[in-house]
């Protein structure tokens, strides 16, 4: 359940564990905005959600801060390690390295 009287929360950021904040950025034509939450410390970001003028009600925040918030410290991991591991199997994905591996061992 959600407790309407606190103001929610924004998880600290899952790279660095700095402190996060919502960031706005106005689109070029001056339409609406671009927001995305940042972290302080090392510019980690959320994806960024774009609302228009007058447009940026508290469910808007809601999910900016969920998109920010779920993105957990496992997730963020497991990405790094995808990618460095894609790195090592010279550009090949982990599943289709342990693939060829399955094959060249039976
Ligand atoms: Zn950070």
């Amino acid at each position: 359940m959600t407790d309407l009287s606190k103001p929610p929360k924004l998880l600290p950021c899952p790279f660095c564990e700095g402190k996060a904040h919502i960031h706005r950025e106005p689109c070029v034509e001056g339409m609406g905005y671009y927001c995305a939450v940042k972290c302080s410390k090392c510019g980690g970001k959320s994806p960024e959600k774009y609302y228009s003028n007058g447009n940026d009600c508290p469910l808007f925040y809601e999910d900016l801060r969920n998109l920010w918030n779920t993105r957990s410290v496992a997730e963020v991991r497991k990405a790094a390690f995808e990618e460095a591991a894609t790195m090592c199997f010279g550009g090949k994905s982990v599943a289709d390295a342990i693939d060829q591996r399955r094959k060249e061992t039976s």
